[in-house]
């Protein structure tokens, strides 16, 4: 049987972890029938989109996809691939996994958490108001008659909004997954001790969701003890469920706690598709020297291959990646003791270790 599933190379370094990626993933045995399709600044010249829409209508066809990173101008004026992806896709839950393996520079050992972030409202709703606006002046004239505070006109404005349905969504798929990948426990992030309205609604929501998975531990906490709590005992925590800007924050920290940017997978995942990638950016200044790390897109590479239910072949790759990190030798500079060290190996020579390693498991 082959799977089916949309590879977007991306630009900057993404074509180069993608190929290392494609490589390892089909060494684990694996059949794969590619639909490649290109997004980004190149689109952008020949189509007039950085997401032409046949890479949307191959997703709804295949239902997942494997993606590099795709830049994102600063002040060019068009929205983002990423975010057009997931607003298209309705890919409501944002998952990263951070977890320490043996050889990695960290500061930490035996981290293993799932970071559930919700993607999709929140202060990143983009629902904002320029100062000097009429809407703006509307705004203001509302919140005054309704809650008798009256803002600075010489402000903006950006609404934070948080619903039931979202919040309900995002717990329920951290509990799901808790529940199918045997993890024991969900923290809830929050703070509703100041914003009672939105972050109480979560925090009530996600109360109730717990209800229906007694077998769980659940628990909460708001989010600056969290943050201290990651940097003080991060071992303790399993699978966290935040909403979009908590999330935001927080799973950056967390890949930070794991050794860093070269080795954070994700995945962006809704009812009916999913797309895997790494946490980092395209990373440009490195772009065509074979240089930067492949492995959070290959740890992606591994949560695909979880998602289509190939579990042993998940074992194996993510054992294989494991081992070659462990023997610290072929490894990119980012793993090294020091960034310029000679005997740092690149993108490509990090996927023929792995592979040499995968063939002995
Ligand atoms: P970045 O993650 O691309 O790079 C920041 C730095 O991290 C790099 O200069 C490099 O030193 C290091 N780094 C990143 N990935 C690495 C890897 N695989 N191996 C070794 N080192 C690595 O962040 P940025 O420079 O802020 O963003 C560059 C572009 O990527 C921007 O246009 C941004 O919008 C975009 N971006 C895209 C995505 C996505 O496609 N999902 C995510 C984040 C950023």
């Amino acid at each position: 049987m082959s799977y089916a599933v949309t590879l977007i190379p991306g630009d900057g370094t993404g074509p180069e972890i993608t190929e290392a990626t494609r490589r390892v993933l089909e060494a684990t045995g694996i059949q794969f029938a590619w639909d490649l399709h290109q997004a980004g600044s190149e689109m952008l010249e020949k189509y007039g989109t950085v997401l032409p829409d046949e890479v949307i209508e191959s997703i709804k066809r295949t239902g997942v996809g494997l993606k590099g990173p795709i830049t994102t101008p600063v002040g060019k004026g068009f929205r983002s691939a990423n975010v057009t992806l997931r607003k298209k896709l309705d890919l409501y839950a944002n998952l990263r996994p951070a977890k320490t393996y043996p050889g990695l520079r960290s500061r930490y050992e035996n981290i293993d958490m799932i970071i559930v972030r919700e993607n999709t409202e929140d202060l990143y709703a983009g629902v904002e108001f320029q100062k000097g606006t009429p809407e703006q002046q509307e705004i203001i004239e509302t919140i005054a008659r309704t809650t008798g505070t009256r803002l600075d006109s010489n402000s903006a404005i950006s609404i934070k909004y948080i619903s039931v349905m979202a919040t309900r969504r995002i717990v329920k798929f951290a509990f799901d997954y808790t529940r199918a990948n045997g993890r024991r426990k969900v923290t809830a992030v929050h703070k509703a001790n100041i914003m009672k309205v939105s972050d109480g609604l979560f925090l009530a929501t996600a109360h109730e969701v717990a209800k229906e998975y007694p077998e769980i531990q659940f628990e909460d906490r708001i989010v600056d003890n969290m943050c201290m709590q990651l940097v003080q005992k991060p071992e303790q925590y399993d699978v966290l469920v935040l909403p979009n800007l908590y999330g935001d924050i927080i799973s950056d920290l967390s890949a930070g706690l794991i050794g860093g940017l070269g080795v954070a997978p994700g995945a962006n995942i809704g009812n009916q598709y999913a797309i895997f990638e790494p946490v980092h950016g395209s990373a440009p200044k490195y772009a065509g020297q074979n240089k930067v790390n492949p492995m959070a897109m290959m740890f992606s590479g591994v949560l695909l291959l979880r998602h289509l239910g190939e579990k042993n072949a998940a074992n194996r790759l993510e054992k294989a990646i494991a081992q070659v990190i462990a023997e610290g030798k072929h490894v990119t500079y980012d793993l090294k003791p020091r960034p310029d060290d000679p005997t740092a190996a690149g993108t490509s020579q990090v996927a023929d270790a792995v592979i040499e390693k995968l063939l002995k498991l």
